[in-house]
């Protein structure tokens, strides 16, 4: 009885304490040398993603398939947000100052249109195979988050809340009431993959987010985004590869996602990082 309790007890503090991967060398994305390359696309996946093969041609995968590169040849927003190619993934650049004007722009959206194919590659392609990659990642007993340990991205976001949780800013509300993380979704009103299906999202108190959908705005005139995120909780997540939906037209100011490849493609076309 008792060693049956014991054991019960082993694994409620298992389950408490996740273990984390040895090879876990959290990358500060605002900071690396930038890699070097002829196609600001291919370097941008290549620095985000070392264990992926890009080529001229476009990302080759283990099936042998290609996601070709793709052209941006300037088509309408919405087009490109439902069906992008790589290359049109990377059409608006993604502020890495924390300018809340940019988004002004109508369907200035950076990082907001994704090759569903890419994901599926990096993270699984079924609830079940993405599901196997996940790991608990909490911040000070205030929160816990399902995020893939693919492509580093759990590994990432742990020294991401390691550096919040030491912020001087009263970071706690943000981490009330989180949205949740790992859900294996289509986006609201859309037939496309969230990127919460992929283990590589997460949403804060939604109470101080907001989203566009919630405002009664059209597509393509979300209108004006009232923010309470706090800058240095947003620039902490971007160094370490996630990009945040506060700076999109079609603002989500709760949601965050691992899109390391959006923060480099910014700095390769000459953003410059904020001073810390
Ligand atoms: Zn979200």
């Amino acid at each position: 009885m008792l060693r049956r309790l014991r054991h019960a007890l082993f694994l409620a503090s298992m389950m408490a304490a996740p273990v984390w991967a040895a090879d876990c060398a959290p990358v500060d994305f605002l900071t690396l040398p930038l890699p070097q390359g002829d196609d600001p696309v291919v370097t941008a996946l290549r620095g985000a993603y070392p264990g992926l093969s890009v080529d001229a041609a476009g990302v080759r995968l283990a099936d042998g398939s290609l996601i070709p590169l793709g052209e941006d040849p300037g088509r309408p927003p919405g087009a490109r947000l439902a069906e992008p190619s790589l290359r049109e993934q990377f059409h608006d650049i993604y502020p890495l100052a924390f300018d809340l004007t940019a988004r002004e722009a109508r369907w200035h959206d950076p990082g907001r249109a994704r090759v569903e194919a890419l994901f599926a590659a990096l993270y699984g392609g079924s609830e079940q195979a993405v599901r196997a990659g996940l790991k608990k990642v909490a911040i000070s007993g205030k929160a816990s988050f399902l995020i893939s340990e693919r492509q580093g991205a759990a590994c990432q976001m742990r020294a991401a809340l390691a550096e919040v949780a030491a912020l001087p800013t009263d970071w706690a509300p943000a981490f009330r009431n989180v949205g949740g993380s790992f859900n294996w979704r289509k986006i609201a009103g859309t037939a496309r993959m969230s990127t919460h299906s992929y283990g590589i999202a997460f949403d804060l108190n939604a109470d101080l987010g907001g989203y566009w959908r919630w405002s009664n705005r059209p597509e393509g005139d979300a209108g004006p985004y009232d923010n309470r995120i706090p800058a240095d909780v947003v620039q902490v997540f971007e160094r370490f590869g996630f990009i945040w939906g506060g700076k999109w037209h079609h603002f989500d100011g709760m949601h965050f996602e691992y899109r390391p490849e959006i923060i480099l493609y910014a700095r390769l076309m000459g953003q410059s990082a904020p001073l810390r």
